[in-house]
């Protein structure tokens, strides 16, 4: 069983991005720099934001945090964006998800200049996906390609079976994984909360993309044997034996599926380093096209 490791697969991408900046800045040009706003107290919130800048600094680009109070009007967080816009030195925007419940989701994303959309949410960035064009891929599946890649995993042909579709992991996985890319080629199925006789849907994939949110949902005997696993669910689970009292989980039974598996990812410790790679070479990509493109 290979073990779909995100820290080793991450470092290789960081370390790729960290040359680059450092030719960029012995070239006498600035670093990349993302802008993230974060909206509120969210712990999760919390926790992903600050890695993601701490991942900035690793790699040698510039970040800039801004905070906004939970109670904040949706009209200052879209000047804010208007304003990161108009920012010339700012090359990616990223919008912490959930927002407050006050705050329209689809307006604040549909805010961000495309061109520094390096979360890949727009509607412009998701349809220059779908029709394979260069574009900002989402970072959570965008991860996952990279973490295939690193991995050489064979996916031309095979079946994948995609549980979830949400427009940030599910959907765009699906989109990618029946795309001509490298990593991609599979024959595709999409599941949700209406698939019906799930357990028979899942027993044919060759390779599982389990994104519902649901701790270890899926079983041993949902899979079959040799099958490739990807793990991209977190949930906090209650544990008054752990520090923090509660335990990350994904949406596998890692222990007992991965007897089975040919390759699987670990939660944690697999897809969310991915993610944030994933982040900071779309950020890398849109410093180049912002900058670097017309030289
Ligand atoms: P989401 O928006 O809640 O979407 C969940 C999807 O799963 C929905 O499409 C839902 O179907 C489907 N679903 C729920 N229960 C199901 C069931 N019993 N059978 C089949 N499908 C079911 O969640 P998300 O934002 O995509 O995130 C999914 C998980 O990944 C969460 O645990 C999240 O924390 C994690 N995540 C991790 C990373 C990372 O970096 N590792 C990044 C993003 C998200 P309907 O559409 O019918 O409701």
């Amino acid at each position: 069983m290979l073990l779909l490791d995100g820290k080793i697969a991450s470092q290789s991408v960081k370390q790729n991005l960290t040359e680059a900046t450092k030719k960029l800045l012995e070239q006498g040009k600035r670093a990349p720099h993302l802008a993230a706003i974060l909206t509120g107290n969210n712990g999760a919130s919390e926790t992903y934001v600050a890695s993601k800048v701490k991942t900035c600094s690793e790699i040698g680009y510039k970040s800039t945090l801004i905070r906004l109070e939970e109670t904040v009007e949706e009209q200052e967080l879209l000047r804010k964006i208007i304003e990161l816009n108009n920012d010339d030195s700012v090359d990616g925007i990223l919008v912490q998800l959930p927002l407050p419940k006050h705050i329209s989701e689809a307006k604040v994303i549909n805010s961000i200049n495309p061109d520094k959309d390096v979360d890949g949410f727009h509607p412009v960035s998701v349809g220059r996906m779908v029709q394979g064009l260069d574009t900002f891929i989402p970072a959570t599946p965008y991860g996952i390609m990279l973490m295939l890649e690193h991995y050489n995993v064979e996916t031309k042909g095979k079946h994948a079976v995609v549980i979830g579709r949400s427009n940030i992991v599910g959907r765009p996985m699906s989109i990618l994984l029946s795309s001509n890319l490298p990593y991609g080629n599979c024959t595709v199925t999409i599941c949700h909360s209406h698939t019906v006789n799930l357990k028979e849907i899942t027993l044919q994939a060759d390779i599982i993309i389990a994104a519902l949110g649901r701790a270890e949902f899926v079983r041993e005997d949902m899979v079959k044997e040799g099958a490739t696993v990807i793990d991209v669910g977190i949930t906090r689970v209650d544990d008054a034996s752990a520090a923090k009292g509660y335990r990350i989980k994904g949406d596998v039974d890692f222990a007992n599926v991965a007897k089975k598996a040919s390759a699987i990812s670990p939660v944690p410790g697999g897809v969310g380093p991915m993610t944030i790679a994933g982040l900071m070479k779309n950020t890398m990509d849109a410093y180049i096209r912002r900058n670097l493109s017309i030289e």
